[in-house]
């Protein structure tokens, strides 16, 4: 059990305490800033009467720490199991179990409580790394998948909470008998730059062969996508139909489309066709494809290149809805996939698409767009009584200013004394334009002591750091350790902020940080079975008090372990210890990881991916975690409010699966590094991490979204855990987090004009203040189908259904989740076209509104995204998995980065005009087509989408010029995989690092790091870049011509 330990200074190899100096004693609890009661967050917006809960028990005096290497490991020792806070003495806080925890998979229940009590059932283990189980995710190059028929397809309603996140298997018979024909090996997915290559692959694309698909009778009607387009009139970069059975069969049916009826404004697009009829003036903004209703009817002569894109950066903005509610919040913080609410059961029934909203509480606002802060003070904040709606814009005043109905429930409130204005000739209060939360869609109201439970928290940063060899090799430990002391003196909150470390491999490392030490102390815990906390007053302190010590710390962590060997992971003790000495306050956990935990409680196998499970029933069994343990730590973290962001590196397999189980509960973030290391990702990393000490955080928050009458919230999605079935608890959010969530409606007919939404965040500033940020909406109510349609938000749609197919991963076929998102493009399309084709005249022609323009491309991006694209030999299973893991947080503008990436010339860009650099270099790229076609072999290119750069260089780029933008190597050197981007001593060069700057400021959530690739390095080039060329046809999917013929075709089915 003993690891391996290196000599580092100070560390005696064979005690389990090796101090720099004795440990003092550890029994004031006098100094704690809070008491250790219950831990239960701010009362979560309800009136004052909801029962508090007793406080517990102040921690009693822990005995003197001894040298010793054995006193304190038996049970029931002076402290650890009884003694840590938030187990001990007063009652255990009842915790409601949310519909998002999972029941206990009949694993042993002893994380229900944070106690450690009884012994886990961590027995060392097992293979390290590097056993035969890798090879299974290694790309070999066995064929791919043979195409497998989707089972059932089952359209995404709105599931319960609970299916969304606790399918974890085991319900799904074992199907699909013909495992043996899937060979053991993957080929690389990737796609090479000449011919692509003839897959026989399961379409991704094809839609519900074999599903029950109400709205098309026989199955043939998803036909399959290989739709033997010419490939080379738009594709001449690639092959001629795809060598699959019966894709050479489909007749070509078109080689463009679009008559282009030029009609209105120059939009890049297929023109709007105005109205035929001027019945009820229609002044439908719709839009049309001209595509022959005929298979093999060819339309010639029309440019596929105006076909709708997102090449402008307007296109990820919200809309505005109508000017009517000018109150009304920005869309950066809340979208509706519709402003416009259908008024009855059987309309929304027409709507085909998710019908929800993307909240994005925290987001960034530019200068002078800050958002108010009202304090209320001692009067209290205004709220309705009945259904605690904040007062808003859009509550109205009567009876002289002496009461004011609430928009939401409409009940007749009384005004406060001291907050009475009188009102004007309107009925408007006189004083409304100088009050923020009578005049602005957004306030933030700061929050009184009833509020409140415990004295607000202060922000608090705790690291979990995996020092095994791994993470000393690929440098990983030293970065971090830099980062985390450079950013010192911007995390936020001084002088209140609190800090803890704690190191791991086989053996647990805690450091005492004590302020009147001039060193950090040291401890090794080598007990995972049963591991405690020695000197719980110490591991986490005040940062300004004891600077010094941490500094010390962090400037000896790495050449303490510069020399370490051990390969084990005990991440499971290693997290329990860290939720330990966190339990009493929360904040935040940052976890580094670098290799699979292999010892102790949480141990995970090597299971890897295993391409015989895909296509069967137990395939999303390999994108969920295996060992309940990480949920159940997840849910009790979160009610203690640690928030867990997980920085993964490894190059092998390490389950992110299963560890990012507990970034998605806690309100987390996954960041993950494959094959990380220093010399090529620091600043990736780097930045990334400051960013996350950095960036403002809600502390210990919930947040609520109210909505008026007749209209409910029904399921969320995102990372947090429910409290209750609409009350979402966000340990630590940040200006990065996203939510979204499904709306339905409770009665049959909603008789108002409005119906009024409004998010409410309470939470605790780094600032110290208990705050409540307010955004409200009001959306109107319509009857008519069109309007649904007209006022349609494709950003908002695509992120939802994103954040849907994901989750659908979890519990389906990675097929059955791309069938949905083209199953509900179709089908509104086609709700869409039996609105308006025959009145004009369109029968054969694709109708769409102008707002949903983008939403077939959006859908198809979608499904080639790397968390939901192809197949085993797509994906590497933990890129999946943390693809997965991000889309569900981010916001709508990043994600529709994502989906559709900037690709710009470079070269071009760069020689033309003076020489520019700083903020001029924002001068823009012009973003092209996604298509490999436009990657001419005499250029440099551009690729961004928001995580990364690619920068492709032509194969007959001049070497001159290659050498002066990136050096000498990058000219000569066939292999640029491990080359930075350097600043060489010219304009050219200077200009691209200030291009690439501008570029990285403009959204620094992430950092793009800057990928060099030569045209034809292979395989480098198809995983990078060409993989991402969404247009294109390649790897067996559908390009964006084909996409929009199937989804024509399945339009016209029934119409
Ligand atoms: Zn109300």
């Amino acid at each position: 059990m003993q690891p391996n330990r290196p000599g580092a200074p100070g560390r005696p190899p064979s005690q389990q305490y090796s101090p720099f100096s004795l440990p003092g004693s550890a029994s004031s609890t006098a100094s704690r800033p809070f008491l250790p009661g219950p831990t239960q967050p701010m009362r979560p917006e309800q009136p004052p009467s909801q029962p508090s809960y007793p406080p517990g028990t102040a921690i009693q005096g822990f005995s003197v720490l001894s040298a010793s290497s054995t006193p304190l490991a038996g049970p029931e020792q002076n402290y650890p199991r009884e003694t840590p806070p938030v187990r001990s003495n007063g009652p255990v806080v009842p915790f409601q179990p949310s519909p998002n925890l999972p029941p206990p998979r009949g694993g042993p229940s002893s994380f229900v409580h944070p106690t450690l009590g009884g012994p886990m059932i961590g027995q060392p283990m097992a293979p390290p790394s590097g056993s035969s189980a890798v090879q299974q995710i290694a790309p070999t190059s066995g064929p791919r998948l043979p195409p497998v028929p989707s089972s059932a397809s089952v359209p995404m309603g709105p599931p319960p909470q609970a299916a969304n996140y606790m399918s974890l298997g085991g319900n799904f018979p074992p199907a699909n008998p013909s495992s043996s024909e899937y060979p053991p090996g993957r080929t690389s997915s990737i796609p090479t730059s000449g011919p692509p290559m003839p897959h026989s692959v399961s379409q991704p694309y094809q839609g519900g062969q074999g599903g029950q698909v109400p709205f098309f009778a026989p199955r043939t009607s998803f036909p399959s996508p290989q739709l033997g387009i010419p490939a080379q009139q738009h594709f001449p970069q690639q092959g001629g139909p795809l060598a699959y059975p019966g894709a050479v069969s489909q007749p070509p049916m078109l080689s463009s489309y679009m008559d282009a009826q030029k009609a209105r404004a120059p939009p890049s697009y297929p023109m709007a066709v105005p109205p035929a009829g001027g019945v009820q003036g229609l002044v439908e903004e719709f839009q049309s494809l001209s595509v022959g209703s005929v298979p093999g009817s060819v339309d010639p002569g029309v440019d596929p290149s105006l076909l709708p894109r997102p090449l402008d950066e307007a296109d990820l903005e919200g809309t505005t809805s109508s000017s009517t509610y000018v109150s009304n919040c920005h869309p950066r913080h809340l979208r509706f996939t519709t402003n416009a609410i259908p008024n009855s059961q059987s309309l929304m029934a027409r709507w085909h698409l998710p019908l929800g909203a993307v909240v994005h509480p925290l987001a960034e606002a530019p200068n002078g767009e800050e958002i108010p802060v009202v304090d209320f003070g001692n009067s209290g904040i205004v709220r309705c009584r009945r259904c605690r709606t904040y007062v808003n814009p859009y509550v109205t005043f009567t009876d002289g200013g002496r009461r004011w109905r609430c928009n939401v429930c409409s009940l007749l409130n009384d005004v406060a004394g001291e907050y009475f204005a009188p009102l004007d000739v309107n009925g408007r209060r006189r004083d409304a334009d100088e009050r923020p939360e009578l005049s602005k869609g957004s306030v933030e109201f700061v929050a009184p002591t009833e509020y409140m439970v415990r004295p607000p928290m202060p922000p608090l940063y705790f690291f979990l750091i995996d020092v095994s060899l791994s993470s000393v090799r690929n440098g990983m430990l030293k970065v971090a350790v830099e980062t985390i002391k450079s950013s010192l003196d911007k995390l936020p909150g001084f002088p209140r902020t609190q800090i803890g470390f704690l190191t791991f491999d086989s053996a647990l490392h805690f450091y005492n940080l004590k302020s009147s030490l001039t060193q950090p102390q040291m401890m090794v815990v080598a007990d995972l079975d049963d591991p405690f906390v020695p000197l719980p007053d110490d591991l986490l302190v005040n940062l300004s008090d004891s600077r010094h010590v941490v500094e010390a710390l962090l400037d000896s962590l790495p050449s303490m372990f510069e020399e370490n060997t051990n390969i084990e992971s005990a991440f499971g003790p290693a997290l329990k210890a860290a939720f330990m000495v966190m339990s009493q306050l929360g904040g935040k956990l940052l976890i580094f990881q670098s290799t699979l935990p292999s010892l102790g409680v949480g141990r995970l196998k090597l299971r890897g991916d295993d391409p015989r499970i895909y296509g069967t029933d137990k395939e999303h069994t390999v994108r969920i975690a295996e060992d309940p343990f990480y949920k159940q730590m997840a849910a009790d973290l979160t009610k203690y409010q640690i928030g867990v962001n997980l920085y993964a590196f490894s190059d092998r397999y390490t389950d992110i699966a299963s560890l990012g189980t507990l970034s998605k509960y806690t309100g987390g973030q996954v960041y993950y590094y494959p094959s990380f290391h220093a010399s090529l990702y620091k600043e990736k990393f780097s930045h990334e991490l400051a960013r996350d000490l950095t960036r403002e955080t809600a502390w210990e928050a919930v947040m609520r979204i109210r909505c008026g009458k007749g209209v409910r919230f029904t399921t969320y999605h995102g990372h947090f855990m429910l409290r209750s079935s609409d009350l979402l608890a966000l340990p630590a959010v940040d200006c990065d987090k996203a939510f979204a969530m499904q709306l339905t409606l409770e009665d049959t007919l909603l008789t108002t004009q409005t119906v009024y939404f409004q998010v409410a965040l309470l939470y605790t500033s780094s600032s110290g203040e208990r705050r409540i940020r307010v955004h409200t909406m009001a959306v109107p109510v319509v009857s008519d189908l069109g309007e649904m349609y007209r006022n349609a938000d494709t950003g908002a749609i695509i992120c939802l259904l994103s954040r849907l197919a994901i989750e659908k991963t979890l519990s389906h076929k990675l097929e059955e989740a791309r069938h949905v998102i083209q199953l509900r493009t179709v089908r509104s399309l086609q709700e869409y076209r039996n609105l308006f084709a025959v009145q004009h005249r369109l029968a054969g022609r694709l109708i769409y509104p102008d707002s949903l323009k983008l939403l077939p491309l959006y859908g198809l991006a979608l499904c080639k995204s790397l968390a939901l694209r192809g197949g085993f030999a797509d994906a590497h299973i933990d890129e999946r998995s943390a693809a997965g893991f991000n889309m569900m947080i981010i916001p709508i503008k990043r994600l529709l980065k994502l989906l559709y990436p900037s690709l710009g010339r470079l070269d071009e860009f760069l020689l033309k005009g003076p020489v520019m650099g700083g903020d001029d270099a924002k001068g823009s790229l012009q973003r092209l087509v996604l298509s490999a076609e436009r990657l001419d072999p005499r250029g440099a290119f551009l690729y961004d989408d928001g995580f990364r750069f690619v920068l492709w260089l032509g194969k007959v780029l001049p070497a001159e010029f290659i050498k002066n933008l990136l050096g000498v190597e990058a000219a000569n050197s066939p292999d640029l995989s491990k080359l930075p981007v350097i600043e060489q001593n010219n304009e050219l060069s200077r200009k691209l690092l200030a291009t690439l700057k501008a570029l990285r400021e403009r959204d620094p959530a992430f950092y793009q790091h800057c990928y060099l690739l030569r045209q034809g390095e292979q395989p480098r080039e198809g995983s990078l870049l060409l993989f991402n060329l969404v247009e294109d046809q390649i790897a067996g999917t559908s390009g964006y011509v084909e996409w929009l013929l199937q989804i024509h075709r399945q339009v016209q089915q029934k119409g």
